[in-house]
């Protein structure tokens, strides 16, 4: 089943936790991502599914943590509208 908080991307956007951070529905606001706190809740010592693109080598949320950053405030990727 699709979760309907992420649109089944595992992702939601930190600033609007009720959209999803990626794929077509993204939030695209410029906000990093969280993982979702319905369908991806992955304990402190667990990695969270990731989001599509990421490299699936990265092993723990603390790498991962500054690629979901972005200090640029520039959304990732803009959603196609
Ligand atoms: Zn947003
Ligand atoms: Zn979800």
């Amino acid at each position: 089943m699709t979760c309907a908080r992420c649109d089944g991307t595992h992702w939601v956007c930190e600033n609007h936790p009720d959209r999803p951070w990626d794929g077509p529905e993204a939030c695209g606001c410029g906000g990093a991502g969280e993982p979702c706190p319905d369908c991806n809740d992955a304990a402190a010592d667990e990695l969270p599914v990731l989001p599509k693109g990421f490299d699936p080598a990265l092993t723990s949320i603390e790498v991962m943590r500054p690629l979901v950053r972005n200090p640029a405030g520039k959304p990732r990727r803009k959603p196609l509208k």
